[in-house]
């Protein structure tokens, strides 16, 4: 019996989405550079730093590390609605999710992956705020997920 309720509550946690209470404790683009930095901090968080590109302007975007949140910091200014792309700041590779378009707006979008836990998916477009956490790792999530985030799900 009891093991059935366990199964129930995996299959619920498989795909959250706009889930707030999860702060993203690391990221890695697809060749395994990490992410996170502590040159801006948000919230007295790491952020998630990447380069942004929009048009012929370049710089660092540094992300809310707090899943559905968004106080991130943006050494360029991007009109909302514009679409832009991110790129590895270490490697130089490109975080555009070839596999999946955005599911409000049909932009393309980016994934970063979780290591061990999952990737999170979001959209390139300013001020679309379409994000899809996908956990693939209940056991390594469940230890960072509070209690009032179990509660809010079931
Ligand atoms: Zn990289
Ligand atoms: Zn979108």
């Amino acid at each position: 019996m009891a093991g059935k309720v366990d199964e129930k509550k995996v299959k619920k946690l498989n795909l959250v989405p706009h889930v707030t209470q999860i702060q993203i404790q690391s990221a890695h683009c697809s060749k395994g550079c990490d992410l996170m930095t502590e040159e801006v901090k948000i919230r007295g968080m790491k952020s998630i730093k990447v380069k942004i590109k929009w048009k012929d302007k370049e710089g660092l975007i540094y992300l809310d590390p707090e899943f559905g949140s968004y106080k991130h910091v943006s050494e360029i200014d991007v009109p909302d609605g514009e679409i832009v792309e991110f790129f590895c700041p270490h490697c130089g590779t490109s975080l555009k999710n070839e596999e999946e378009i955005c599911r409000s707006c049909s932009a393309p979008t980016f994934v970063f992956d979780l290591p061990g836990e999952g990737e999170i998916v979001g959209c390139l477009r300013k001020g679309c705020f379409e994000h899809t956490l996908k956990i693939v790792s209940f056991d390594s999530m469940h230890l960072e997920v509070d209690e009032n985030f179990i509660k809010m799900i079931m």
